[in-house]
């Protein structure tokens, strides 16, 4: 077992926020050289960092103190220290893959049933068929006409089904509006019509504002039901836009707190006017904060939106879909930068 050079006061070369934390690692007889204060520093200064949610901090914070109590420097307690650290930073990722896992079983288990019950239906309509021969005797006419009928509900049930798949599989189960993989196929369509027909069209990428702050304060059960709601705005903004302008509106959600619109046909000013109200649906929107069973926790609850626009640019020479998502989040990021709940215009070569 290797144990790292013993604490001395004046061996404290880290160039640490104050005189205090070299104190108070001298006194918890933190090894003085090695990898022993790095980490601690380290792990100190998560307390400073955004993405982690306060129980992550805590639990760092009440990680640390024990560590430092115990005063066991040894290699095994700086393996485990360092293992600990990463479960609590790797909790809320487990917990969005556990529901993704969930979702996923969720899927196949439907899509089993399914199965089953098509197999199911061809099984009747095989003993339905020979029934039909045995007893019909010698019209073929009639046995023909009721074996077609039986076999055009059967397929008629699996394209349904088809259909229903499809569906699933282009669609966020929790917003209901399409998922990631349509948008892809819906944004290389756009990209198509404008390299052969010369079709113009323009992205809105739109991302909650501080969302990670609203999980913090309401908890994740209350986030998603925030998700839903915006969602729901951006298909009502969407309808009445495609209405009045009389074009396609296809909103997406991209990922996390991140939406997208993809408008076919759409030049940027109107793209601009779109996602304006958008925003504005959102920001005039009252959120009620109810606990499980329906009570009102808290009212009037806002949330708000940065979005970025960009339409295909000619002189992006292929790559479309890629290009136009990076020049609209560029857009994005800079109206975060200039104080979110805005708009912000792509322009090539001003960003
Ligand atoms: P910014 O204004 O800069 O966008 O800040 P932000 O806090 O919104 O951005 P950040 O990327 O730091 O955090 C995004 C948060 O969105 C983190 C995660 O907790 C939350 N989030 C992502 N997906 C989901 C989800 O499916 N459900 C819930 N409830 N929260 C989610
Ligand atoms: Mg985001
Ligand atoms: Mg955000």
């Amino acid at each position: 077992m290797r144990h790292d050079t013993p604490p001395s006061r004046t061996h404290c070369d880290f160039s640490c926020n104050g005189e205090k934390i070299c104190e108070t690692m001298d006194k918890a007889g933190v090894p003085a050289r090695g990898r022993w204060r790095t980490l601690v520093l380290y792990m100190r200064g998560m307390q400073e960092y955004e993405q982690l949610a306060e129980d992550q901090k805590a639990r760092i914070q009440n990680l640390l103190i024990n560590t430092l109590r115990s005063k066991d420097y040894s290699d095994e307690s700086y393996e485990s220290l360092i293992q600990q650290k990463n479960d609590i930073l790797n909790q809320s990722n487990r917990m969005y893959l556990q529901a993704a896992l969930q979702k996923t079983e969720r899927l196949v288990q439907e899509f089993g049933d399914l199965m089953i019950q098509r197999r199911k239906d061809v099984k009747r309509l095989g003993d339905e068929t020979v029934t039909l021969i045995e007893t019909e005797g010698g019209d073929s006419a009639s046995i023909i006409e009721k074996i077609r009928d039986s076999f055009s509900e059967v397929v008629e049930a699996m394209d349904q089904d088809a259909r229903l798949l499809q569906e699933m599989t282009r669609t966020d189960p929790l917003t209901n509006i399409a998922n990631r993989r349509a948008f892809d196929e819906v944004l290389a369509e756009a990209a198509r019509a404008w390299t052969e027909q010369g079709t113009p069209f323009s992205l809105i990428m739109l991302d909650i504002d501080h969302f990670k702050r609203f999980n913090d304060t309401y908890g994740h059960r209350i986030g998603d039901q925030a998700l839903i709601t915006v969602a729901a705005l951006l298909r009502e903004a969407g309808k009445s836009f495609a209405k009045e302008n009389d074009c396609t509106f296809i909103p997406a959600r991209y990922g996390g707190e991140e939406f997208a619109v993809i408008l076919p046909g759409v030049v940027q000013n109107d793209a601009m006017d779109a996602a304006e109200d958008v925003l504005a649906k959102v920001r005039a929107y009252n959120f009620v904060i109810r606990d499980a069973d329906g009570g009102v926790i808290e009212r009037g609850i806002r949330l708000t939106l940065s979005a970025g626009v960009a339409e295909v640019l000619p002189e992006w020479n292929g790559n479309f879909t890629d290009r136009i998502v990076d020049a609209a989040d560029k857009a994005m990021y800079s109206a975060k930068r200039q104080g979110r709940n805005r708009v912000r215009l792509y322009v090539e070569g001003g960003f």
